[in-house]
């Protein structure tokens, strides 16, 4: 796939702090980006380069195949919409005239399609109420509608769901989802939840103290990280013998928890239960196998440096 964004051993230092290490990054054209890190490890940093924000000490980055060092980077700079650390919106204007001077700033004469992209964001019935008195989640809503004035090839969105809460989270992962395939645009999203991110991201790079420590995509991700449900039972050691002569794949927890690997139906698991003498008393998705997978990386990194 091609890559619409680059990064060639990106450094950024401030004074002898070094924020970034040589930063190689493959953005595909097309592509839902996570960058997870947790606090610190750079995600920020590395955004306000790719939007011209910060100048990197040393190393590149191209855009749509130009290099940062050539001049015609300004002209396809144009060509992308962001959110660094806070939407930029004006409080005392309402969604619309947000938007509308937006389009005026990039020089577009006509406002036709600014309500098609206010419905885009969930924002078409905010009438003249000003953005000042909006959620939070609506301020980013207009953030992503201002970004994507001028129908930029890539969005770059910090944290966008931070501080979210959990209604706001799917809304915003929705309309994500719905600018990728509607519009195709390319998103690169930063979030140190990675869990989050694996509901909407295609690739993932995975960043601490600098350092990318992998870059995958999701359907890599998933095969390292096996998906397991999580088994409450008021005795582990009960089912084992029996989970052990089906040849089912788990792993105990404690004497009341235990995962299970293999793809077995919730009422097979009850039946078997049921044989071994035992009861079934929850059957969850073991979620934190992915965070689990990323602290993994992480420790990994601090034990070596
Ligand atoms: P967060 O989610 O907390 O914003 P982040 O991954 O975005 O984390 P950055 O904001 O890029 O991380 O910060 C990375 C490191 O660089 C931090 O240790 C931060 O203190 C440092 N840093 C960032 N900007 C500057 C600056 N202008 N001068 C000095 N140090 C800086």
């Amino acid at each position: 796939m091609e890559n619409l964004l680059s990064t060639k051993d990106l450094c950024k230092k401030y004074g002898k702090h070094e924020i970034l290490k040589n930063v190689n990054m493959d953005i595909p054209k097309g592509a839902i980006f996570g960058l997870v890190g947790r606090n610190g490890a750079g995600k920020t940093t590395l955004m306000r380069i790719l939007t011209g924000l910060a100048e990197p000490t040393s190393g590149t980055y191209s855009i749509a195949g130009i290099k940062s060092n050539d001049k015609k980077i300004l002209t396809v700079r144009r060509r992308m919409g962001s959110i660094i650390e806070s939407p930029a919106i004006y409080r005392n204007l309402s969604a619309y005239d947000n938007v509308k001077l937006q389009y005026i700033n990039l020089g577009m004469t006509s406002f036709e399609s600014i309500p098609e992209l206010l419905n885009l964001v969930e924002l078409q019935d905010t009438g003249k109420k000003k953005a000042g008195k909006f959620s939070l989640g609506m301020r980013q809503r207009l953030g992503i509608a201002v970004a994507l004035c001028g129908n930029p090839d890539i969005l770059i969105l910090d944290e966008p769901i931070n501080g979210l809460d959990p209604q706001g989270i799917i809304q915003m992962r929705e309309i994500l989802l719905r600018i990728n395939h509607e519009k195709h645009t390319t998103i690169l999203i930063s979030s140190h939840i990675l869990e989050e991110l694996s509901k909407l991201a295609t690739h993932y790079a995975f960043i601490e103290k600098g350092e990318i420590l992998q870059e995958l995509s999701s359907s890599e991700l998933m095969t390292k990280v096996r998906k397991a449900s999580r088994l409450k039972t008021a005795s582990t050691e009960l089912l084992c013998p029996v989970f052990d002569r089906e040849g089912i794949e788990y792993k105990v927890v404690d004497e009341e928890n235990m995962d299970i690997y293999s793809d077995i139906t919730a009422s097979r698991i009850v039946s078997l239960a049921n044989e071994a003498g035992t009861e079934v008393l929850s059957i969850t998705e073991n979620n934190e196998s992915l965070e689990g997978y990323f602290m993994n990386l992480v420790s990994k990194k601090d034990g070596i440096s």
